[in-house]
């Protein structure tokens, strides 16, 4: 079987309440071997390694969102490096997801830029890299990127959604680029264009679960999940030319070099 990874879900959303032991076994059947949670807040960070100790295949990255700078208290802090220095820390293996939204503008840029920047920090104080969200705020996040030399401790642009000037800048970064389910969307725009010449070394998939369902589970009223990654592999193999194996062991691969998994746990 094909094996696969999904390098950005939310695993704790309540969406996945009712059956989240259903939802994992789902994934496994589909081939994959690892999937990554990630906290957007305080709260969600614990749970998101609460899972990554329930699962085997399941691994915690601990953060605060950009929805949520505004309430990036020290305390918050406090509990998120308290969680990612204790000894079950080996299953934190990302800082995330962090960034910049200025879609939503649910926290004030500035506190945004603020706290992104304060996280980058951390993450490169913990070795730990980063997994990235950039919405309408691109050049912003290249610049934060650069400054905070953030490619040190290695990043993930999370469903990429820039053009084809702002892929080559987040390569030539160093940047890895991951592709959601728009990539799969009848009306994907410059995304087809673009996976053709990622180089295969800084290749991601990830479903960002339980959002963005995949063509043709598109739609709200359609809970995404980690076994759909299978879809965005089965589009991204089909417009790089290669077979869904060969993407499967390049992804698998690429997400193991860049969280770091030790041999004894490698996927
Ligand atoms: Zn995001
Ligand atoms: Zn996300």
């Amino acid at each position: 079987m094909t094996k696969l990874v999904d390098s950005h879900a939310h695993l704790d959303a309540p969406a996945f309440d009712p059956d989240r032991d259903a939802v994992v076994e789902r994934a496994r059947q589909a081939g994959l071997t690892a999937i990554l949670t990630l906290g957007v807040d305080g709260e969600s960070s614990q749970r998101a390694v609460a899972l990554a100790r329930q699962y085997t295949a399941v691994y915690a990255a601990v953060g605060i969102h950009p929805h949520e700078a505004q309430h990036a208290t020290p305390e918050v802090y406090r509990a998120l490096l308290t969680l990612a220095r204790e000894p079950a820390a080996h299953r934190i293996i990302a800082w995330g997801e962090i960034g910049l939204d200025y879609h939503y503008h649910h926290s004030p840029p500035d506190v945004q830029r603020r706290e992104f920047r304060r996280q980058i920090r951390i993450a490169r104080e913990l070795d730990l890299p980063i997994s990235v969200h950039s919405r309408e705020a691109h050049e912003d996040v290249l610049g934060i990127l650069q400054e905070e030399n953030a490619a040190e401790a290695g990043v993930v642009m999370h469903c990429f959604s820039g053009d084809a000037d702002i892929a080559r800048r987040c390569l030539d970064l160093g940047c890895y680029l991951s592709f959601a389910g728009p990539v799969t969307f009848t009306n994907a725009r410059q995304l087809p264009s673009i996976v053709p010449w990622v180089p295969a070394e800084r290749l991601l998939i990830e479903t960002d679960a339980p959002y963005l369902s995949p063509h043709p589970w598109r739609g709200r009223q359609h809970r995404n999940e980690p076994a759909r990654v299978a879809l965005v592999a089965a589009r991204v193999a089909e417009l790089r030319g290669m077979s869904l194996e060969a993407l499967g062991e390049t992804v698998t691969r690429n997400f193991a070099t860049l969280f770091r998994m030790e041999p004894a746990c490698q996927v």
